[in-house]
């Protein structure tokens, strides 16, 4: 699929390079030619200039009747005069041979003509003495000085448009290549993360058909449909996890969309810090984890934690790392707000900080990843991988930055920064 798109992409880009290379040759050629017969035309005109000076002052009778020099040759570089009276019979020319070319002249001007087999370019004068009408001149000049080089220019166009036709070719080919790389890889992202996803539901469908069957199993048995109250708990937590997964999912997909309603207002980072570590606080105080929220002193009076960003994904971004600290450690987890000075703008620096098992150096590159976990036997049963994810969109979303330090066993410090 992705062959044809690429080899398409080079067709187009080959066809409408090929279609201006040979614009532009054609143009070579016709400047080329044209600028050819301008000086032929205009060595004729001076040709024929003198010879009419010459005529005027010698008296047109004076003229010699017969004066032959050239023989006519298609391949010999010269100008042939040639003289008719005034009833247009040829008086003396140049040439060996009389041309077969009947006299076509203005009556006043110059006439230029090339003659039917092409073989010569022509000038005709009409000589005027005294308001009499005194003879034709006519100058010719072998049209070979044209084609000549005209058909080695086209030889050398023609050859030089397909070699770099061939050049725009593989170009083509390659560039397209590199213009195609993105969307091979985003879309083999999307065929993973929809493997992963359907892995993931699978799971836990599989365990609530599971339980549903054993109760219809004893149901058949006890002639009625019994269901304990532990089952119906599973059935409820499972449930839970996979309205948590279709909502993370459904999240990750609008926001990769675009499609993500944010509502941007002034938010209190200290304030909403605030509420989570007290929602949070339940679940450490259940572990014996100190959960321990710091606010650096700022030199701002008022608001100095103020950033413009949307209430609810902050929250499940601060929720989400907090969580996540306090599910991986047994002793303390801080969170720590600060304002920072980055080249002459401020970010609001948020620091969540545990003493607990730590991330193995091999997994830091991979921890932002849809449906990652450093290991299975770790993780809690109801995380799937994608918290850090959609803290990763988030932030995104925000303009800010997101990063971890972490060394194994002695704890992990997740540093997000969101601009003013
Ligand atoms: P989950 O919802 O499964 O926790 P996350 O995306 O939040 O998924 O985290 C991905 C993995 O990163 C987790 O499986 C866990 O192994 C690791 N991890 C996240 N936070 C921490 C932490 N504070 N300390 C140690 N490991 C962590």
């Amino acid at each position: 699929m992705f062959q044809t798109t690429r080899f398409r992409l080079a067709l187009w880009y080959t066809i409408t390079t090929a279609i201006l290379i040979l614009l532009f040759a054609t143009g070579v050629y016709l400047y080329v030619r044209y600028t050819l017969v301008e000086r032929i035309d205009d060595t004729l005109e001076h040709v024929i200039e003198l010879m009419e000076r010459s005529l005027l002052l010698d008296g047109v009778r004076n003229y010699p009747q017969t004066t032959q020099v050239n023989e006519p040759s298609l391949e010999d570089d010269h100008i042939d005069v040639e003289w008719f009276d005034s009833d247009r019979h040829l008086v003396w020319s140049t040439l060996n041979q009389p041309l077969e070319i009947p006299l076509n002249p203005s009556l006043y001007g110059i006439t230029v003509t090339i003659t039917p087999v092409e073989q010569f370019r022509q000038i005709t004068k009409t000589i005027i003495m005294d308001g009499q009408v005194m003879g034709y001149l006519r100058v010719s000049h072998p049209w070979f000085e044209v084609t000549k080089p005209s058909r080695r220019l086209i030889i050398d166009l023609g050859l030089g448009s397909s070699l770099m036709i061939a050049c725009v070719a593989a170009s083509g080919w390659f560039l397209s290549g590199i213009a195609i790389k993105p969307v091979i890889d985003s879309y083999q992202s999307l065929r993973q993360f929809t493997a992963d996803a359907s892995h993931e539901l699978r799971n836990p469908i599989a365990m609530i058909q599971a339980n549903v069957q054993m109760a219809l199993a004893e149901s058949e048995i006890e002639g009625k449909l019994h269901l304990d109250a532990q089952q119906l708990k599973v059935i409820e937590r499972i449930t839970q996890r996979l309205g948590r997964l279709v909502n993370d999912l459904l999240f990750l997909a609008r926001s990769d969309s675009g499609m993500l309603q944010m509502v941007f207002q002034p938010i209190p980072l200290d304030a909403l810090l605030i509420e989570v570590t007290e929602e949070q606080r339940i679940l450490a105080t259940q572990k014996g984890v100190n959960l321990k929220l710091e606010l650096t002193e700022s030199d701002l009076e008022s608001e100095p934690f103020t950033i413009a960003g949307d209430w609810d994904q902050l929250v499940r971004l601060f929720t989400n790392l907090i969580s996540n600290a306090i599910v991986y450690t047994q002793e303390i987890v801080t969170v720590k707000l600060s304002r920072l000075k980055k080249g002459n703008r401020y970010h609001i620096q948020i620091e969540i900080s545990d003493r607990g098992c730590g991330i193995p150096p091999e997994a830091l590159n991979h921890i932002f990843e849809r449906f990652y976990r450093v290991d299975s036997a770790r993780t809690h049963v109801s995380g799937a991988g994608l918290g850090l994810a959609i803290a990763v969109a988030i932030v995104e979303n925000h303009q800010g930055q997101i990063k971890v330090e972490s060394k194994l066993n002695q704890g992990s410090t997740f540093i997000v920064s969101l601009p003013c």
